[in-house]
């Protein structure tokens, strides 16, 4: 499951000029930060991190259990 989770792109918003970045949550996972195209350096929150992929992951459960019934 995590390793699945590795390729899903989760939103990063960049605090200065609000620009959304897309990161994997398998790179974000090896990386505490990044750089923003407006040339911020952006911090990633671990607890904003966690909420994200709790999100993702629930959304993903459901994806798969809605999979599940659709193949009976
Ligand atoms: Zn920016």
């Amino acid at each position: 499951m995590a390793d699945v989770l590795d390729g899903v792109e989760i939103e990063l918003p960049c605090e200065n000029c609000g620009r959304v970045t897309k990161k994997t949550i398998g790179w974000i996972k090896r990386n505490a930060q990044y750089t923003c195209t407006c040339g911020t350096l952006v911090r990633l929150d671990a607890d904003q991190f966690r909420r994200e992929i709790g999100k993702v992951d629930r959304s993903f459960a459901d994806f798969q259990s809605a999979l599940k019934k659709f193949n009976k």
